[in-house]
């Protein structure tokens, strides 16, 4: 089998195949930054990433581009509220998400584009699209016309007339129609602006990928993704702009969109409250572990998360790394195994690749188990088996540390600190009356081992 991918454009799986196998191409939508990322963010980045590491090695290079979007009405009342301009905070939190996934092992994008650098582009997009009657100019505003384009909403198969109907209530008066959305908007003095044609401005949203992924990427690329929230209206009006800019020209070839990570039986969003952000998380956990629990379902199903789900990761990796280090004695070269690349080509099924993963593991400790250690053929047979164990932990991602490492985590007085932090939050959240907060980090703690005991001067704790 070749690498298939569901493609939500046309919902089927497809076989992939590059407009130029000597360089596939793929944009996935960056964070907005004006905080830290929560780990349902670093979805898209860990699983597109393998995806991105898949491509190299199938055909030598790809050219994967994530842009940072560093201009927004979030940043601006961020700024606001801090008293700095917006630079500050895009600076601080951009170098923070990229500390996130350089601990997550997201791979890298070859280019990272800013939109504060891409103004130039994004304004000549705009007038290219007023210039062929897709968008218009009103009252300092620019907006793109849904109706001048007969394929709006191609993607997430909705309908205009419905769509336009929906958005009655509270219509701008300068919108011919109520589904048409901003290119460019006015710019107050105190808020960030660069002079335009439309008078000093900045650029809507769904405007700068149209023009950074053209930039980057050429008119036509391979493949697009981003989290399934990102579907409509986003990824709809970047095909609208791309296409009418370009003659038509197709904008993305496969579509792809990751599941919501849930927390707490809700998507994990900023706007509900209810998020982990990974700057905290990776003070807490070891970091492998959550990329392990984030690779654990397959991209395109909801992926529910806990305490609970971490813990079970940590201790598959404790098992992982504890036969590695039984297979210290012997040196061998990582070797993907094929079997796992087969997984990986089924619309990249990490949960079965894991599979694999956990598979070679209890082989190699089967066969350690079993046979006297000196026998040659056994030493062959293990080689193999580490061999695919750490050519598979490779293509994830994973397995990287050396067992040591991994096994030095928690010996130092940090992990003390941590577990009180712990303790002192379970004591918060029963004070709230959050009980199944308390409840989770009390089993959180038994899972690693660690007692509680309520005393009259509070909470202790030991190890068992
Ligand atoms: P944003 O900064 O909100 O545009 O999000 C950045 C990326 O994270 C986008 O690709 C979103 O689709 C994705 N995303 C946001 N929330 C979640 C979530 N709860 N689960 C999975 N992906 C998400
Ligand atoms: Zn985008």
């Amino acid at each position: 089998m070749s690498l298939h991918l569901y493609n939500s454009l046309t919902r089927r799986l497809e076989a992939f195949e590059p407009l130029d196998a000597a360089c596939p191409t793929m944009y996935v939508c960056g964070p907005t930054v004006y905080n830290y990322v929560h780990i349902g963010n670093a979805r898209p980045y860990v699983v597109f990433g393998v995806l991105a590491s898949l491509l190299r090695r199938r055909y030598g290079a790809v050219r994967y581009v994530r842009n940072i979007t560093d201009v927004d009405d979030k940043i601006n009342n961020a700024a606001r509220e801090q008293g700095v301009p917006i630079s500050a905070i895009t600076d601080r939190f951009a170098a923070a998400f990229r500390d996130d996934m350089a601990a997550l092992g997201a791979v890298a994008p070859d280019a990272e584009p800013a939109v504060t650098a891409h103004i130039p582009q994004i304004i000549t997009m705009i007038e290219r699209l007023i210039e062929s009657g897709h968008a218009y100019a009103a009252e300092n505003h620019v907006l793109f016309s849904v109706n001048s384009f007969d394929g709006y909403g191609k993607l997430s198969r909705r309908d205009v007339d419905e769509m336009i109907a929906g958005a009655r209530i509270d219509v701008a008066p300068y919108k011919r129609d109520s589904g048409d959305f901003v290119l460019w908007k006015p710019s107050t003095d105190d808020l960030p602006g660069w002079d335009s044609p439309w008078g000093r401005g900045r650029p809507g949203w769904h405007i700068e990928c149209s023009a950074m992924a053209e930039a980057h990427l050429g008119e036509t690329i391979d493949i697009h993704a981003g989290g399934v929230d990102l579907q409509f209206p986003h990824h709809e009006n970047e095909i609208a702009q791309s296409e009418c800019a370009h003659g038509g020209k197709v904008f993305a070839r496969y579509w792809l969109h990751n599941g919501m990570l849930n927390f707490g039986g809700a998507k994990m969003s900023k706007s509900l409250g209810n998020i982990e952000k990974i700057h905290d998380l990776v003070a807490q956990h070891p970091p492998e572990a959550l990329r392990y629990a984030l690779l654990s379902a397959h991209y395109r199903q909801p992926l529910e998360w806990s305490d609970a789900v971490i813990e079970q990761c940590v201790r598959t990796l404790d098992r992982l790394y504890g036969t590695l280090r039984d297979l210290a004695h012997i040196a061998v070269e990582p070797r993907i195994p094929f079997r796992l690349e087969e997984a990986l080509d089924d619309d990249l099924n990490t949960p079965q690749a894991l599979m694999i993963v956990n598979a070679l593991a209890s082989n190699a400790r089967g066969v350690l188990s079993r046979a006297a250690a000196d026998d040659q053929k056994t030493i062959d047979e293990l080689a193999n088996l580490k061999a695919d164990l750490l050519g598979a932990g490779l293509a994830l991602g994973l397995l990287q540390q050396s067992p040591a490492e991994w096994f030095a985590r928690g010996a130092d007085s940090s992990d003390d600190a941590r577990i009180a932090a712990l303790v002192e939050e379970r004591t918060a959240a029963k004070k709230s009356r959050d009980f199944a907060r308390a409840d989770a980090i009390r089993d959180q703690l038994a899972a690693e081992g660690v007692l509680l005991e309520d005393t009259a001067a509070g909470v202790r704790w030991r190890r068992a």
